[in-house]
């Protein structure tokens, strides 16, 4: 696929949504409030907390549930059938709320918007969507929404382009704990996957960018981050100089944030100097999520993924070897075009030999567009629901053995919040990325405590407090 250099907004084109921010905040029948649904994964949980932030500039408060919002916007995914699914069946439901609010406002955006046709078919079938545009028009929400309530018809954007934007304003959800972006879209054309023809072609931030964001983090008093990207290992693709994901850590690590975590990783990007930053760093955390999509070398080759069962087993060893203990996770499907049965049992074999603390795991979804959904050989149903029965059963028995090793072990807890289960507990992610409960109240939310982990109950980790014994 020819190369496709990255649109980068520049400080007129923001400055020209200011304008627009400043107009809707000076009309009348301007919308007061707003109800942000998100769909989907990390990145778009993201994108939901710059969405908030430009509603916010707008003048809108955020209000308690979807009913009793003046403007309502669903951040949506198309990665599988069912969340696109899900997503307009639950926009077709906000048809009834109008009935009750006359001035409601329904916005969609994400990926699902930037399907092939989609913008058609929301003009044709969905005649009650007010306002919907595509990942890369993120932007122009300002503009956009302007151009509604000007025009009181519904507007719908989508563009083909790759765009970078900094500096939008953001709204985020912790104090604690933020995100950072640092690459956009996707290169490797996986062949189920349709990441890369709705987030577009892979770009990543200018490393200063990144740098200073995290900085200003840091003197927010945010004691982890989470970096982004649908592939962060190919960091720098693109960048003028010899830039690396490697070298990104090194140098976000100098910021002195406590705790740095990354996702998402493809297997045949992870490289020896990654590795190596994570064995000698004490703020990236002890954790990797590594997807491996299929253990039958055949199957990988039919997904395009470019590595085998072995040289995937081999990123692991290394892993394990230069971080002991390390936290592993992945995504698995099941049921991709012509698995066999003996196929499946490589995955399952793969599976139990890794080990992992947990698994995302999928029936396989055709997306159409991509390689996959023309393949011939589709796995029928009740064969695909069976086998990844199995799976979860088999990943369930593998996640209590992982688990044990963390029994009287020591770890650090970034408190997220009260425990669903005790008034008396709170809950946390501990460093290698497992969830622990502990003895705690409100005043622990966002901090770092340190704990003994004493068993397992239920699938979680419970601990005690290190401090309070001495
Ligand atoms: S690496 Fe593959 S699965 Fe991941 S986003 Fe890119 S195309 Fe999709």
């Amino acid at each position: 696929m020819a190369e496709r250099k990255p649109v980068i907004i520049t400080a007129e084109q923001l400055a020209e949504q200011r304008r627009y921010i400043e107009e809707i905040r000076s009309l009348p029948q301007r919308p007061r409030s707003y109800f942000v649904v998100t769909y989907g994964c990390q990145m778009n949980a993201h994108d939901s907390e710059t969405i908030a932030g430009m509603l916010q500039e707008m003048g809108m408060a955020e209000a308690p549930d979807r009913e009793h919002a003046d403007f309502v916007i669903f951040n949506t995914c198309c990665v599988r059938d069912n969340a696109e699914r899900r997503a307009l069946g639950n926009v077709t439901w906000l048809k009834e709320v109008r009935k009750q609010n006359p001035n409601l406002i329904i916005a969609v955006c994400g990926c699902m918007i930037q399907q092939p046709g989609m913008a058609e078919k929301i003009l044709k079938q969905y005649k009650f969507i007010d306002l919907a545009f595509g990942t890369t028009n993120l932007y122009k929400l300002p503009e956009l929404l302007c151009r509604k309530l000007n025009e009181d018809r519904a507007v719908v954007v989508v563009e083909d382009k790759d765009t970078i934007a900094e500096n939008l304003p953001m709204k985020r959800l912790r104090k604690d704990f933020a995100y950072i972006t640092i690459m956009y879209g996707c290169d490797n054309f996986c062949s189920y996957c349709i990441v890369p023809y709705v987030r577009g072609r892979e770009r990543s931030r200018e490393m200063d960018a990144i740098l200073a964001e995290a900085r200003q983090l840091k003197e927010s008093g945010v004691k982890e981050i989470m970096l982004l990207g649908q592939n962060v290992n190919s960091y720098g693709k693109g960048l003028e100089g010899d830039v690396t994901f490697a070298g990104l850590l090194r140098k976000l690590e100098e910021i002195g944030i406590p705790r740095i975590r990354f996702m998402t990783s493809h297997p045949k990007d992870l490289s020896d100097e990654l590795i190596e930053v994570m064995r000698t760093s004490k703020c990236i955390l002890p954790q990797f999520h590594l997807p491996v999509q299929a253990g039958n070398d055949d199957i990988l080759q039919q997904m395009n993924r470019h590595y085998s069962r072995e040289k995937y087993l081999n990123r692991v060893r290394a892993l394990r070897e230069a971080v002991p203990g390390i936290g592993l996770t992945t995504d698995i499907i099941v049921g991709f075009p012509g698995e066999t049965e003996e196929q499946f049992q490589d995955t399952m074999s793969l599976v139990k030999e890794v080990g992992y603390d947990s698994a995302f795991t999928f029936i396989y979804s055709p997306r159409t567009g991509t390689k996959a959904a023309a393949m011939l050989d589709q796995i029928p149903d009740d064969v695909a629901t069976d086998r990844i029965q199995r799976l979860i059963a088999l990943q369930d028995q593998c996640q209590k053995e992982a688990m044990s090793r963390f029994v009287g072990m020591e770890e650090e807890v970034l408190v997220e919040g009260l425990s669903r289960r005790s008034k008396t507990a709170v809950s946390g992610k501990g460093r290698h990325g497992v969830s622990i409960t502990l003895p705690g109240s409100e005043k622990d939310i966002g901090e770092i405590v340190r704990v003994r982990v004493t068993e397992i109950k239920n699938n979680t980790l419970m601990a005690e407090r290190i401090e309070e014994r001495k």
